[in-house]
């Protein structure tokens, strides 16, 4: 994990948050390639989940709800973890998870392990961030940033149902920011308290679910196969009952080997009709399916639901590289092409050559209006390439002295390393072809 916070930082995909002030615990900035990844991981969940699909329809709901959203989902009075104070180091941990915790003391030892160590008995602490909306702070305007976006999702099932005009099944996607006042912080991205979910939510007949919710573990299994992670990295766990949510009747979760071990990267949830019962019960508005023959029953939820961060962390990981090439150490991030925050690097071979660069910088006009392209002329050309290996670019083009002769450019692979002549003029459709293609990692698994 150290290595990839270390080049994280160095290349500015991610920074700690506030940091000259200190930082603040579990809270990140994402720097250009930070964002450039993000924003490919989100679109491409967003056209397998919605843009390639006939049932699903988007929706982008409020962070700030009518606090009743919180008391109806069960949240307000159960979305809590069990903590525990040292009364010795004043210091406070999950109940739950103490043997990843560490004690103040130094040596660093788990909680509980030194004799003198006084653990409190392990108390419920809500995770919702509290706000108050308006002028007044009072418990009128009491209201939570929420801890997940599916709530936004269940409120609004009567508008999508009516305006959108569906019929079960079909689901209901979104992308947004959710808050959580973590209790067990650090893990960098795997952990924090401002993180952006991507949810959906599948309205189905009732005698359906058990059908749905195994389709939706394979879909979304699939899904980071067809994007490069490892299989022998990857597996579906399924909860015991005694570990499940309060509304769910059945979750797998797809897990991912991360530098902390088999984590929890992305939960599959049967909610049954937990949540549409309970907010017509706290509303008093009918969230129900009532066909055109009078037939009328409330729709049973699967719910896929992740992080974008905790995405990116698991492509980091599984992409990083170093390998010994000409006798020097290279660090390469072998992202898929499409998750990879820059397409293509756009180099001439010698800066100072004024033609090189005209047709190096005309390249890169042309290229940049279809894909994020990046046009580097600073330094020897050796590190030029290991700066592009080190953020994923896929693919370098050169130009070169034959370039002034014949207008051809050279492209480097990224992983294989083998360079290939290509006209000039058809090294944009030769890029967008190579984006298409299936890609698979080098890595051994
Ligand atoms: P955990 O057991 O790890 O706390 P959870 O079971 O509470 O996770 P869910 O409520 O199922 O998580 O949230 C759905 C998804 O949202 C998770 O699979 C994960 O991808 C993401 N997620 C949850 N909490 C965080 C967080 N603090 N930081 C980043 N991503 C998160």
């Amino acid at each position: 994990m150290d290595k990839i916070v270390s080049l994280c930082r160095r290349r500015g995909f991610v920074f700690p948050s506030s940091e000259i002030y200190g930082g603040i615990g579990s809270t990140y900035d994402y720097g250009h390639y930070g964002v450039l990844a993000k924003n490919n991981i989100r679109e491409l969940w967003f056209q397998t989940m919605v843009q390639e699909r006939d049932d699903m329809v988007a929706l982008d709901s409020a962070i700030i709800l009518n606090p009743r959203v919180w008391e109806a989902s069960g949240h307000v009075g159960g979305f809590t973890d069990p903590l525990v104070d040292c009364r010795t180091c004043k210091l406070r941990f999950r109940a739950d998870k103490l043997d990843e915790a560490q004690c103040g003391r130094r040596p660093s030892k788990h909680p509980g392990e030194y004799s003198e160590c006084d653990l409190t008995e392990a108390r419920q602490f809500n995770l919702m961030f509290q706000t108050h909306v308006g002028a007044l702070e009072g418990e009128s305007s009491l209201a939570y940033l929420r801890p997940e976006t599916a709530q936004g999702i269940f409120v609004n099932f009567k508008n999508v149902l009516q305006i959108a005009r569906r019929k079960p099944p079909f689901g209901i996607a979104q992308v947004g920011k959710s808050f959580r006042n973590e209790i067990t912080p650090g893990n960098f991205l795997f952990r924090m308290r401002e993180f952006e979910q991507m949810e959906m939510e599948y309205f189905v007949l009732p005698q359906d679910a058990e059908q749905w919710f195994q389709y939706w573990v394979e879909e979304r299994f699939r899904w980071y196969l067809n994007l490069g992670l490892r299989e022998s990295h990857l597996r579906k766990r399924e909860h015991e009952a005694s570990e499940r949510s309060h509304y769910s009747s059945a979750t797998t979760d797809l897990e991912y080997l991360y530098p902390i071990g088999w984590s929890e990267l992305e939960g599959i949830a049967n909610r049954g009709d937990y949540d549409l019962t309970q907010h017509t019960q706290h509303s008093g508005a009918k969230l129900e399916f009532v066909g055109e023959d009078g037939e009328r029953y409330t729709p049973h939820v699967i719910e896929p639901a992740v992080s974008i961060d905790r995405i990116l962390l698991a492509f980091l990981v599984d992409a990083y590289d170093e390998e010994i090439v000409a006798e020097r150490q290279r660090t390469v991030l072998r992202l898929h092409p499409r998750v990879a925050p820059v397409k293509a690097a756009i180099l001439p071979l010698i800066a100072k050559n004024a033609d090189m660069v005209d047709r190096a910088r005309s390249l890169y006009q042309e290229l940049r209006k279809g894909q994020i392209v990046e046009y580097d002329d600073g330094g020897a050309i050796g590190r030029r390439y290991r700066r592009q290996d080190e953020i994923g670019t896929p693919f370098a083009f050169t130009i070169d002295d034959q370039t002034l002769e014949d207008d051809t450019v050279t492209v480097r692979d990224r992983d294989s390393l083998a360079q290939e002549r290509l006209p000039l003029a058809g090294v944009r459709n030769w890029l967008g072809d190579a984006l298409e293609r299936p890609w698979q990692t080098p890595k051994p698994s």
